[in-house]
């Protein structure tokens, strides 16, 4: 599903990604793990088009992300062609992002009628469905100040799988939560990867990372320096700074 080729991202005389490499597969969930300032965000906003990469390439279903050919050159995608491309990905951030002047249901049921043209009656149904899932059938009427931050983040979940995504993208999705509220959030995840959805989820969570995803990568200084199936990786690490890094998080 995503190809991620030696990508390069600089921010001034910083470089966040030094040649980072990724491959993830339909229906797989991979964790991405390491330590801060590793480039694991800089991954996935690239991988969403929130930044432009200075080197390498990604591929979304083999399409090349960012840019197309035109007469075998290389050329920056339109707005409209980056707009295409993204709506095939979701994107759940560390602070939930949610639209504070809607409800609940219109927060996620925007996408799918404004951008991809479903018609109300059925969004309204299927996002009916999923706030089911993630256990907030009673709030669709709410706004999203009056949900605790770990309900307001299961709707942004919802709302990410909403638009039928080829991939989820997650970036900490638990890290700006009470630590009492983690947990229902990493169910409603862990639920989610058991449908079988392709998701790359950046955390700290290694519980979550060891239980739910099939594969486990670590990076540092913006390279994938180890990337294992998860039972491998945390039983058998091999590279030093992974031991380290498994050592010091517990
Ligand atoms: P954390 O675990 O703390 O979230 P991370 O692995 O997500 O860390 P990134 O946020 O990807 O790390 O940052 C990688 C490097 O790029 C860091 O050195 C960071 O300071 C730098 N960086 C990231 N975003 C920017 C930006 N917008 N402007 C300048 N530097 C940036
Ligand atoms: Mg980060």
């Amino acid at each position: 599903v995503l190809e991620v080729a030696n990508v390069v991202k600089r921010f001034g005389d910083t470089t966040a990604l030094d040649g980072a490499s990724l491959k993830v597969y339909e229906g797989e969930v991979v964790a991405i793990l390491g330590p801060s300032g590793s480039g694991k965000s800089t991954l996935v906003r690239c991988v969403d088009q929130l930044e432009a990469i200075d080197g390498g390439a990604m591929f979304l279903d083999g399409e090349l992300l960012g840019y197309e050919r035109i007469h075998g050159h290389l050329r920056p995608l339109t707005d409209a062609g980056r707009r295409r491309q993204r709506r095939r990905m979701s994107m759940v951030f560390q602070q939930f992002n949610l639209f504070p002047h809607w409800s609940v249901l219109r927060n996620i049921t925007e996408a799918p009628v404004a951008v991809h043209g479903i018609p109300e009656r059925e969004a309204r149904a299927r996002a009916m469905e999923l706030l089911e899932r993630v256990g907030l059938s009673d709030k669709a009427d709410a706004y999203p100040r009056h949900l605790s931050g770990g309900q307001q983040q299961r709707v942004a979940i919802a709302r990410g799988v909403a638009v039928d995504p080829r991939i989820l993208l997650f970036d900490e999705p638990t890290s700006a939560l009470d630590p009492e509220l983690v947990d229902e959030v990493l169910q409603t995840m862990k639920q989610l990867a058991s449908t079988g959805r392709t998701m790359v989820v950046v955390t700290h969570e290694l519980e979550f990372a060891r239980n739910v995803a099939d594969r486990c990568v670590f990076m540092a200084e913006g390279k994938v320096i180890e990337d294992r199936p998860a039972d491998e990786f945390f039983r058998d690490p091999r590279s030093a700074r992974l031991r380290a890094f498994l050592a010091r998080s517990g």
